[in-house]
């Protein structure tokens, strides 16, 4: 018996650890001062950075948002794919898994 309240724990957590994380982004993407900085080549290659980060951080994000709904319907842990049990040390390494190892290679 998986539990799933713990791991509901542990995404809740990581969900707001995200959007602290998606928030500095935007603050340093949306400074107005880095458009004064002679070396622009340099700051839009920085930029760069950030945004690839940024879009992996919201994807994260809507795959958290996915397994809460899992939780709520009671069927995390479950392989959105086959249908079979998720490992737990999956799980453990991956709280929002939605695929079993199986189904994910
Ligand atoms: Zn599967």
């Amino acid at each position: 018996m998986t539990n799933v309240n713990l791991y509901r724990q542990k995404l809740v957590a990581r969900k707001q650890e995200l959007s602290e994380r998606l928030e500095q982004l935007e603050d340093v993407l949306d400074d107005p001062k880095s458009q004064d900085f002679s070396e622009h080549a340099v700051e839009s290659e920085f930029d760069e950075v950030y945004e690839s980060q940024g879009r992996a951080g919201l994807k994260e994000m809507a795959a958290i948002d996915a397994a809460l709904e899992r939780v709520e319907k009671g069927e995390f842990g479950i392989c959105a794919s086959c249908g079979n049990t998720i490992s737990k040390e999956r799980l453990d390494a991956v709280p929002y898994a939605a695929l079993c190892r199986n189904c994910m290679s």
